[in-house]
């Protein structure tokens, strides 16, 4: 089932046709008061909500798509964990070109020698939203990556059983100002990780590791490569991610971008495509000397 969240806080299920409106079918999630949990509730309750929402669009009316503007997918992840260089093609071009590497060799290292990394929540933004170059100074990148939203709180969890911990996957776009920083400080500026078009449930992928993807600027193709080429595969990222944080229901993992990496500008458009979840467009804006970059 594809879920999203469009308009004014309203939830939707998308169908061939177009979007049903099934906020009534959330009117359940529990009422929450300071302090706030940690995790998306949301996302926690889906797996009691899911058969009322496939009974519930049976027959509904359907909003065509273009009437409608998609919201961030998940509302408020606990956090964000991102796995560096985990294709090796894209490693090899972090080596190979100095504008990435800036020298740094913690830029360089194999994902297992650099652990995960984290974005900060107040990055996020949906697909009705543009990316905002706030840095024009610095090179700007795009970074397209399979997203996985976490189902259910896990800690220390096996490869073997973690597609059980899994929502939902997504397309992540992972941001990035280049420079010799940390990770962290680079991929966290604001509108800097986007998350859509919407929530892909777990049951229509089941093998994460078969999905081609592209990503394309201003129609030009920057990027295309396919899951099977993660050097650490999703279960193996949430096995790695999980020994170190307690997964919960919201938390979002973007995967790792393939080779292909490259600059936008402010009046770009980036287009991203996954298999089996959909296609996001999102506009870059900023200050206009961007453009020089
Ligand atoms: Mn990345």
């Amino acid at each position: 089932m594809k879920i999203c969240r469009f308009g004014e806080n309203r939830f939707g299920v998308v169908t061939a046709d177009g979007v049903v409106d099934v906020t009534e079918v959330f009117a359940a999630l529990p009422a929450s008061g300071y302090p706030f949990p940690r995790h998306d509730v949301m996302i926690a309750a889906l797996p009691d909500l899911l058969p009322k929402l496939a009974k519930f669009v049976e027959g509904a009316d359907v909003i065509p798509l273009d009437q409608i503007k998609l919201d961030l997918p998940v509302a408020n992840p606990g956090k964000l964990v991102a796995a560096p260089v985990n294709y090796a093609k894209h490693l090899q071009e972090v080596r190979d070109q100095a504008e990435l590497n800036h020298a740094n060799e913690a830029h360089m290292r194999q994902i297992k020698d650099i652990g995960l990394f984290l974005k900060a929540n107040s990055s996020l933004i949906g697909p009705g939203e543009a990316v905002e170059i706030s840095r024009p100074d610095r090179r700007n990148d795009h970074e397209i990556e399979l997203a996985v939203v976490i189902g259910k709180t896990g800690k220390n969890i096996s490869a073997a059983d973690a597609l059980d911990y899994v929502a939902a996957y997504t397309i992540g776009l992972d941001m990035t100002v280049r420079g010799p920083e940390d990770r962290s400080f680079r991929k966290s500026l604001d509108t800097y990780s986007v998350l859509g078009p919407w929530l892909v449930t777990a049951d229509e992928i089941p093998d994460p590791a078969t999905l081609g993807f592209e990503l394309t600027v201003n129609g030009e193709t920057r990027q295309k490569a396919h899951t099977s080429d993660l050097v650490l595969s999703v279960p193996e990222l949430i096995e790695y991610a999980s020994s170190f944080y307690t997964l919960h229901p919201g938390d979002v993992i973007f995967t790792g971008t393939p080779e292909g990496v490259g600059q936008v500008h402010a009046g770009d458009t980036i287009h991203a495509r996954i298999d089996g979840i959909g296609e996001l467009t999102v506009q870059v804006t900023g200050a206009a000397q961007a453009k020089a970059g």
